[in-house]
């Protein structure tokens, strides 16, 4: 259970600092020619692989 939290939780701290590192930078952050645009996909993917965050929170509920 405690590393279903931490996924869910790691994915989504990934997500809102590659999205807030976007709107700080503007247009820029989504040119290919900085890396924040694959930070930013990386970021995203992260809720998808190794199981989705929607099944970490089944196997959280299960265990509950
Ligand atoms: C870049 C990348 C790298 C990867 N690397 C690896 C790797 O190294 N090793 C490896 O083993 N796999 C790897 N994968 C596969 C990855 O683990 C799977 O993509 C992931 O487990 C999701 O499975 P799926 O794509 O078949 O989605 P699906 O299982 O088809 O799910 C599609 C959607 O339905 C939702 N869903 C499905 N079932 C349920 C349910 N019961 N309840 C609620 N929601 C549900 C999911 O949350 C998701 O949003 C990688 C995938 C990507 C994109």
């Amino acid at each position: 259970m405690a590393s279903s939290m931490a996924k869910i939780a790691g994915s989504q701290v990934a997500q809102e600092v590659t999205a807030k590192a976007m709107d700080i930078c503007g247009g820029r952050g989504y040119l290919k020619d900085y890396p924040l645009e694959k930070y930013l996909r990386d970021a995203r993917v992260l809720s998808l692989i190794e199981g989705t965050n929607h099944i970490q929170k089944a196997v959280i509920a299960s265990l509950l």
